[in-house]
């Protein structure tokens, strides 16, 4: 018998990450990789589960030189690993489902259709979801396709905390905050919820800090308020994005320096944050590392905007049980973690620099009031849940998208 699988895709700008489950039961991972600078020069990485090597491989830039090319090349290495397999379902990391999705949603030509409406809605990613999509209904076309939006765990703000101060015809257009990561978020306080059920039920913030990088006010486990907005440009700081910025800034650029549009949003997403107030690098290991007055200065700049906003999202609660910490800087930077919490103890949290070096589960001391976490996220395991649920309910709204080349066998 061969044995069901589902793939879960996450398609960034130049790269496609995904995981593969075994969902015969609950599911079980059996592999994940990532196939990096899409477009440049490919290179494939995975680790399998079972007995199987792991996988480092450069790619032929003229095979890899979109998502589709590089979905070929992870289901190459499928194949030829889990011969026996069967993908039955794809499930899909969009970051943008607007107004209109508050929960995973089987993908039909109408669903592509809004999807692809909401590119400028968050013109650096979304673009890139949805040629991940096409690209897997190129693939399994028999297989269930699965969205499962950053923006549906937010969808439970109140009105106070989504809007801007705009005449309200543009929030019913759709201009309003959003806030993003909202699958960690979902995986985050369902795991507090799991260990740590008494201060889940009260009032969090997590703090998502990878490349990527946001907070989340989570009351009673429902999203209360966020720091990113109408896309995932606001908030905090990140590896390439200036996060929060005055708007007077932009028109500045635009109508006294003249510098186009287009110029502009590279600048602000692409060669801003961290990587642009260093100089030298996105990545946070790296800015550690090096030691230099720009890199310090980045860092000390990062930690302040974190530290501000838990102060922000504390008062939207009315108070703090818990903050977490998660994503790649969030759950392995003793020092971030550090730098934000060293004026934090007026709100009741006091570090324990051991287990924060040690990066253990609770890195406060046992008297601390507010009890601090970190907590690894883990966002394909929310999105390849749905996906089974959603395939084995298997009714007919759960149809697969037709195929192309399906349509065309009907032409006459
Ligand atoms: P993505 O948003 O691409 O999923 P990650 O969650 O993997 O990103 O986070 C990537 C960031 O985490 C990078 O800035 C990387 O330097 C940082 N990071 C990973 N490990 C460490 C570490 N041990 N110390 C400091 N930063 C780290």
């Amino acid at each position: 018998m061969t044995t069901p699988l589902a793939l879960v895709l996450n398609a960034g700008s130049s790269s496609l990450k995904f995981a593969l489950y075994d969902i015969a039961a609950a599911p079980v991972e059996r592999a994940r990789g990532i196939v990096e600078r899409i477009g440049g020069a490919p290179r494939l990485k995975a680790a399998f589960r079972a007995d199987l090597p792991s996988v480092a491989r450069d790619l032929a830039s003229e095979a890899v030189h979109d998502h589709a090319g590089a979905l070929g090349a992870v289901l190459f290495l499928i194949e030829a690993s889990f011969p026996d397999a069967r993908i039955v379902t794809v499930g899909h990391r969009v970051v943008h489902g607007g107004t209109t999705y508050a929960a995973p949603i089987v993908v039909t030509p109408e669903v592509l259709a809004e999807l692809t409406r909401l590119i400028p809605f968050a013109p650096i990613h979304q673009p890139h979801n949805v040629s991940g999509i096409e690209a897997a209904q190129a693939a399994f076309p028999d297989a269930l396709q699965v969205a499962c939006f950053d923006t549906a765990f937010h969808r439970t703000q109140p009105w106070v905390n989504d809007t801007y101060a705009l005449p309200p015809d543009y929030y019913a257009r759709g201009v309003r905050r959003y806030g993003f990561h909202g699958l960690s978020y979902e995986y985050v306080s369902g795991e507090l919820a799991r260990i740590a059920p008494e201060r889940a039920a009260g009032r969090v913030v997590i703090a998502h800090l990878g490349n990527g990088a946001s907070m989340c006010a989570v009351e009673g486990g429902r999203s209360i308020s966020s720091t990113m907005g109408f896309t995932p440009l606001d908030g905090l700081p990140m590896g390439t994005r200036c996060g929060q910025i005055d708007p007077g800034v932009i028109f500045y650029m635009l109508a006294e320096e003249e510098r186009p549009i287009d110029d502009v949003q590279t600048l602000l997403y692409t060669e801003s944050g961290l990587l642009g107030l260093s100089g030298l690098s996105n990545d946070m290991r790296t800015l550690e590392a090096s030691g230099t007055a720009e890199a310090d200065a980045a860092i000390a700049y990062y930690t302040a905007r974190i530290r501000e906003q838990v102060g922000r999202l504390a008062a939207t609660l009315g108070g703090l049980d818990a903050l977490v910490f998660t994503a790649g800087i969030g759950e392995n930077s003793p020092r971030i973690r550090a730098e934000v919490c060293e004026r934090l103890g007026w709100i009741g949290i006091e570090l324990d620099p051991e287990r924060n070096a040690a990066s253990a589960e609770v890195i406060t001391t046992s008297a601390s009031p507010v009890e601090v976490r970190v907590v690894p996220t883990d966002e394909e395991i929310v999105i390849v849940r749905a996906a089974k649920s959603l395939w084995e309910a298997g009714d007919a709204a759960c149809r697969p998208f037709p195929p192309d080349r399906r349509l065309s066998d009907t032409k006459v």
